[in-house]
Formats: structure tokens, sequence, C-alpha cells
């Protein structure tokens, strides 16, 4: 379904940092960097961008001396760094089992940097993905490693969403995009579903992208109004804990729920409702100051979730089992 009036990319992806050509290096690109740092367009033979900058004073040798230190080190601690984060053959991926990636079939030594992801499965083999494509997986409800089909260790799985949600702190692009220099209002939209997914993960709840795509307009409906139910009535909150989960849901600009279920029972465009709940969602899971409270809100929407779709119940049967305790 064609998406239309979407926002700037820029708002969602980090703008490319390359020049805007070789005739205007004193310009930036102005498209969205779908390729890490770079558009798909720039990200094969880059020219960084450089802010004009005043030189005040020529560096001492002594001084240039301290920086080449400085650079040295740091570029030792980088590899560290990745090694730390980003796992065991993140600096050396012809060391993991796989030489192709899972999903561009492509040499994992082409995987940029940024968006190396590896680990080391029980029978310590090592394994290197590039982190798009692991929520491609995830989208067609795969999670297990697909070379081995064993469960990938919860321990991994942690550093992959804590990487996810650096990566995305920063603005980089997790949606694979094909060799197009503009990005769609498709995959801007499907890189905003994805970021809202992350929390939910970050927060123990697994969720397949698909699950929430697939909805139709009655459910997306159904969907508000359960979450309306939850939040009004259903569980009983008290204000305090309203105010913990959601600050100011209910001040009227910064208002939780637009809308009373009914007055918004006959709109039937699926792209209003699909942003629609995709809002509150985020919302129960980005606006506390507490993970505690975030977590309550991670609750309220997936219980919601359970109650309209039969694939999250069937993930998380509790959910609706607790629902006829109400
Ligand atoms: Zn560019």
């Amino acid at each position: 379904m064609p998406r239309k009036g979407s926002k700037k990319p820029q708002e969602t992806v980090r703008q490319c940092a390359n020049i805007r050509s070789k005739k205007h290096p004193d310009a930036r690109c102005p498209l969205a960097a779908t390729q890490g740092e770079f558009c798909a367009r720039h990200s094969k033979k880059p020219t960084r961008f450089q802010e004009q900058t005043t030189v005040t004073s020529p560096l001492t040798k002594k001084q240039l001396d301290s920086v080449g230190k400085l650079q040295r080190w740091w570029r030792r601690s980088v590899g560290l760094i990745r090694y730390r984060r980003q796992g065991p053959v993140t600096n050396c991926p012809e060391a993991a089992e796989n030489q192709q990636d899972v999903y561009t079939m492509e040499s994992t030594s082409t995987i940029p940097l940024m968006y190396r992801w590896s680990y080391v499965d029980t029978k310590k083999h090592f394994w290197i993905f590039d982190v798009r494509s692991i929520w491609m997986m995830r989208a067609h409800e795969q999670t297990t490693n697909p070379y081995t089909r064993e469960e990938i260790p919860e321990y991994a799985m942690a550093t992959f969403q804590k990487r996810c949600t650096w990566l995305r702190k920063r603005k980089y692009c997790l949606v694979h995009t094909n060799d197009t220099a503009e990005m769609s209002a498709e995959q801007i939209w499907h890189q905003k579903v994805l970021d809202t997914t992350l929390k939910y993960d970050m927060l123990g709840y697994h969720t397949s992208l698909r699950w929430f795509e697939e909805l139709n307009v009655q459910q997306l409906n159904l969907f508000y109004g359960e979450l309306w139910e939850l939040w009004f009535y259903r569980l009983q909150l008290s204000g305090q804990i309203k105010q913990q989960v959601v600050p100011n849901w209910n001040k009227a600009d910064t208002l939780l729920f637009k809308w009373n279920p009914h007055e918004i029972r006959n709109r039937s465009d699926r792209v209003w409702w699909q942003k629609t709940v995709l809002d509150l969602l985020d919302r129960f899971v980005s606006s506390a100051e507490l993970k505690e409270h975030k977590t309550l809100g991670a609750l309220y929407g997936m219980t919601a979730f359970a109650i309209v779709s039969s694939r999250v119940r069937h993930h998380y049967p509790w959910l609706v089992e607790m629902q006829e305790d109400f």
C-alpha cells in the first residue's frame, strides 16, 4: 500500500555525510544515509563533507606528535570497543563459520563495520551478521541461527538489541534498502515500526514486524479501543501510575488518546490507523522516566496486542489468560 505525505526522512534517518557532488564540494548531500554514514549513491566511493572551519594556529611538532599518539591509541581502542560491543569476530569476519551474509548473500567482509554483529554459539563456532539482516529474519519470525537452526543465546540477543539501540540513537538506518538513493515513504515507515519494536524488545517482548503490519482496519480499530479501555477502566490504574507510565497523558497538547474510540469508529484509512496505533504503542514505552514504568507500559501495549492478534496470543498466551482475571 503506498504511503503518502510522510515526513522528511532526516527526522528518522541521519543525513548523508558526503559532499553534494564534485561540482559542489562546499555543500552536503541532502539525501538520507541509508547505508550507514552515506546514501546509496555515495556509499561506494565516499568523499566526506567538511564544514568550513578556520584554523587558528598551526600545530607545533610536539603537538603533532601527541596528536599522532592519540590517534594510534584511538584506533587500537576502537577495535577493542567493537569487539566488546559487536562480538568476537567483528574485526575479522573471515574467522566466522559463515562467509556470506544471510540476507544479502554478499561477503561478510563487505558489511559496513557499524552494522556488523557476531557471537559465539554453544559449540564454540563464530557467526557474523549484518544487524539489518537479523531484522529481516525476525520480520519472518525467524529467531534461530539460519545455519544451525539453534536458538541464538539470550546473552547474544541482548548485545544485538543494545547495538540496535546504539545505532538508532544516532539515527543510523536499520532497514535494508536497495540501491535507490532516495528513501521511500515505505522504508521510512518500516524504520518507525522497527524503532517501536526495538523498544518493546529491550523491555522483554519480542515481536515481529509482521504481526503489526498484517493487522487489518477492524483489528486496528479494536486495538485502539482495547488500549483505551485498559487504560481508563479495565486495569483500574491509579492517577499516579498513569502519570508515571505516560507523564502528561491528560494534558491538552500531549493527550495520549486524542479520540474517544466511538468518534473514530468509522474511519477506514488503514495507513491512518496504523500510524495512530503505532504512536500509542510507542508512547507507552518511551514516556516514563524509570524502566519499571516503561515495562508496565509495554505490558499494557502487549496485552491489547494479544487481544487483537492471534500470533501475539500464540507467543504470549499468559497475556490473555491474565486478562480473564479482570
Ligand atoms: Zn549522498
